[in-house]
């Protein structure tokens, strides 16, 4: 290892939690670079090769093709099936006791190394690639994946943990949204119990990890009510110093950096300004059986993060 550790933002929570809006205003900051959810490279770009959130595919962005041959010598010099199987035998929420262990006795397995060897590879050489941003944007969102990075020396990881009402969340997992890199694939769907199990495992989760990593933890509902000053305090965490947040405005942000984020979103997909509105549409939309039932499951933590049991 040479130099300073690549500092990483991670961005962390349960799907439908705000964390792309959150990662493409955080992109507006002269300091950062989005490389989107790398968790899904090796299988969304290089072997299906989807579009990058630049709009082109991902054999044909300049960023992920520069990242390839600084990496590997090229994509094609990388064993893709490998780093395929690594990832769903080490990063996977059912390997968190494994990894909880390798974090507590800072010794990674041999399987958690290799993976590892292809995760951070990825990392560093995008911040080669982007002429060395002061801190690299990560969005796989997983628990797993945050914990697992924490455990590698290169990365200085610190972890935003998005947290949204989980009635908000639920409500989001029920709609059908079609993802923009294919043609016709969409977004899963889940139900409101599902979504409310996996809201409150993966947030404990996030806690946990606090002990072992930097961890700031963020509203959604408070970034969109006041972004600036949610942005400057993830600056301060970040020990960016005197950030220019000239380009949000109230509610609007200006959105004119390309970003090269491997898999996701829609949202990754416009480079039209962002005006931030508070999502309330569950509040009317949303069953009440379904708010009880998932205002139940989630109670352990709804007062914790300041929301109302009732709604
Ligand atoms: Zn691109």
């Amino acid at each position: 290892m040479t130099g300073k550790p690549q500092k990483v933002l991670f961005i962390g929570g349960v799907g439908r939690s705000g964390s792309t809006l959150i990662e493409k205003v955080l992109h507006g900051l002269d300091e950062t670079f989005a490389v989107g959810e790398t968790l899904h490279l090796w299988e969304r770009g290089v072997t299906n090769n989807e579009l990058c959130g630049c709009g082109e595919p991902f054999d044909q962005c300049p960023h992920w093709q520069a990242v390839g041959d600084i990496a590997f010598g090229g994509w094609h010099k990388a064993d893709t099936a490998k780093a395929i199987d690594l990832r769903w035998r080490v990063d996977r929420s059912r390997r968190l006791p494994q990894i909880v262990k390798a974090l507590r006795t800072n010794k990674p397995t041999q399987e958690q190394q290799e993976y590892l060897d292809y995760l951070v590879p990825v990392l560093l050489a995008s911040s080669e690639a982007a002429r060395h941003p002061q801190v690299l944007l990560e969005s796989s969102k997983h628990l797993s994946t945050a914990a697992i990075l924490a455990l590698d020396p290169q990365i200085d990881l610190h972890i935003l943990h998005v947290v949204r009402d989980p009635r908000g969340v639920a409500y989001s997992w029920t709609k059908q949204v079609k993802r923009p890199e294919t043609d016709d694939d969409f977004m899963p769907v889940y139900s409101p119990r599902r979504s409310a199990f996996r809201w409150l495992s993966d947030n404990s989760g996030f806690s946990m990890l606090g002990r072992h990593t930097k961890l700031l933890r963020i509203r959604y509902e408070d970034f969109l009510q006041q972004p600036k000053q949610t942005v400057a305090s993830i600056s301060e965490f970040m020990q960016i110093k005197q950030p220019d947040l000239s380009f949000i405005n109230g509610s609007t942000i200006r959105s004119n950096h390309v970003m090269h984020s491997v898999a996701g979103n829609p949202m990754r997909f416009s480079s039209d300004d962002i005006t931030l509105r508070h999502d309330s549409a569950w509040e009317k939309q949303l069953a009440m059986r379904h708010k009880i039932e998932v205002s139940t499951i989630c109670a352990p933590l709804l007062r914790k993060y300041g929301y109302a049991m009732f709604c």
